[in-house]
């Protein structure tokens, strides 16, 4: 049984323009353990899916569904990094991976710590949002998305905006993070480098003429 299906996925935006198909007749299927990556051009309807995925978007067609049940909201079960970093500027590094738990509870103080090595912001604690680089930043935003151990992390285009340096230190690090925890790892992005290097099976979203998307499935090697 995969952890993520979806079928028969159908999203349309009402603007004044008229109706905006954002995504047609999508069947796709995520394995547990599986890090996939959808690779598209712009405007092809990755962001669309992927907060459909999420639990932020619940206005849509067809069926999706996470370890056999319908999405239907957020949930601590889903752990969704953007493309830019959404930290609290007046909050600390640590504060911000917490989120709502308090620091103050062995367990949550225990597991921020892991974290923060993790992520390697190791005496940054204390320090700012505004205090950080690009990449640190990001970093802390991963934190916090994998405190509470979601079954599957959504990421769009989360290195879009770091340099190429930086970029490569964050592939390593997400890796890592996969290879230690086995998080399903949904990532978009529209560089075919980033796609092939992070993923065990790639995906295309394909934009077609008469507003048809379609998704080909690639597998790669996964075991
Ligand atoms: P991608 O992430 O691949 O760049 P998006 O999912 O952002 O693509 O967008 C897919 C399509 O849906 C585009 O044609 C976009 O213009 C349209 N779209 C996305 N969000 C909205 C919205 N809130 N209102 C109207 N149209 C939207
Ligand atoms: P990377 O994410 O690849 O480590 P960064 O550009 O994010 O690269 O930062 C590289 C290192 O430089 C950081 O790990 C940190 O030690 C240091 N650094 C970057 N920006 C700051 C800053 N504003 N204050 C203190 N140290 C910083």
């Amino acid at each position: 049984v995969p952890l993520l299906e979806i079928k028969r996925l159908d999203k349309s935006f009402e603007t004044k323009n008229g109706t905006v198909r954002a995504l047609s007749g999508i069947d796709l299927n995520v394995k547990e353990g599986e890090f996939l990556t959808v690779i598209g051009p712009s405007g092809c309807g990755k962001s669309t899916l992927l907060k459909i995925v999420a639990g932020l978007d619940t206005d849509y067609a067809g069926e999706v569904r996470l370890g056999g049940e319908k999405v239907a909201g957020p949930g601590i079960d889903k752990g969704f990094i953007f493309q830019e970093p959404r930290l609290f500027p007046w909050l600390t590094v640590e504060k911000n991976i917490a989120a709502d738990l308090s620091l103050k509870r062995p367990e949550v103080r225990r597991e921020v710590d892991r974290l923060i090595e993790l992520v390697r912001l190791k005496g940054f604690e204390k320090s700012y949002p505004r205090e950080l680089s690009g990449g640190m930043a990001q970093r802390v935003s991963i934190a916090r998305a994998l405190l509470r151990y979601p079954k599957i992390l959504l990421l769009d285009e989360p290195f879009g905006a770091l340099d190429a340096f930086t970029r490569a230190h964050m592939q390593e690090v997400l890796l890592d993070i996969w290879q230690n925890n086995r998080t399903t790892m949904v990532f978009v992005t529209h560089d075919i480098d980033e796609a092939v290097f992070l993923a065990n099976r790639v995906v295309i979203l394909k934009p077609r003429p008469g507003e048809i998307r379609d998704i080909v499935p690639i597998d790669l090697t996964f075991p």
